[in-house]
């Protein structure tokens, strides 16, 4: 993606998740891959529903500042340990998303049998521990999930997702917060049913059919 569609891409990403409740205020960050070695990336502690193309930064894979007038994400470790870890990676999203991040505050893991897209999109959230934001801790903790997951929770905090581009990345940000809200709702009604083991297996089929990166 060049440079400029993705900064733009991100704006609007930003500014959807912010309408969407996903994020409020300066919460969460969004990046894409531009290159082998390089993402651009949103600014460290701005409103994302007011972000435009020119406030991205471009960051090198080893951290490095390469371009833009702003200083990058605070949380720009977990964005760099996707790529890294998981060179098919294309974006990465990090929001606050309210049902789903209060799973991730109960310990209550997100279950991986009870939603038919949710499995094909997703499989397995795991509520990975607590960690300070914006530290090496916390990205040390998530990056061993990287390579088999496609999100994580966070625990007392929010939640990550990653895929092939921007748009997959979100859909499962999405995905991920629409699953829990059904399941809180069957919780409140009193009952939530399985899909049987073998149903699961011919969804997980599916999964990875599609298996993107
Ligand atoms: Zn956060």
């Amino acid at each position: 993606m060049r440079a400029r569609d993705a900064a733009r891409a991100l704006a609007l990403t930003a500014r959807r998740l912010w309408e969407a409740g996903l994020i409020a205020g300066a919460d969460g960050n969004l990046s894409v891959r531009l290159g082998p070695d390089r993402i651009l990336v949103t600014p460290r502690g701005m409103l994302k529903s007011e972000l435009t193309a020119a406030d991205m930064v471009e960051v090198a894979l080893d951290g490095r500042h390469r371009r833009g007038f702003r200083r990058a994400s605070s949380e720009l470790d977990l964005h760099l340990r996707a790529y890294r870890r998981r060179p098919s990676c294309g974006a990465v999203v990090h929001a606050h998303p309210p049902t789903a991040t209060g799973f991730a505050v109960a310990g209550i893991p997100l279950d991986a049998d009870v939603l038919a897209e949710t499995i094909i999109l997703l499989g397995p959230v795991p509520i990975v521990p607590y960690a300070q934001t914006g530290t090496r801790a916390l990205g040390d903790l998530v990056e061993p999930y990287i390579p088999d997951h496609h999100g994580v929770l966070l625990a007392q905090h929010g939640a990550v997702t990653w895929g092939p581009d921007l748009a997959m990345a979100r859909i499962r940000m999405e995905s991920l917060e629409h699953a829990a809200r059904i399941l809180l709702a069957a919780r409140h009604l009193g009952r939530v049913r399985r899909l049987t083991r073998r149903q699961v297996a011919a969804l997980e089929l599916l999964r990875e059919r599609n298996r993107d990166g």
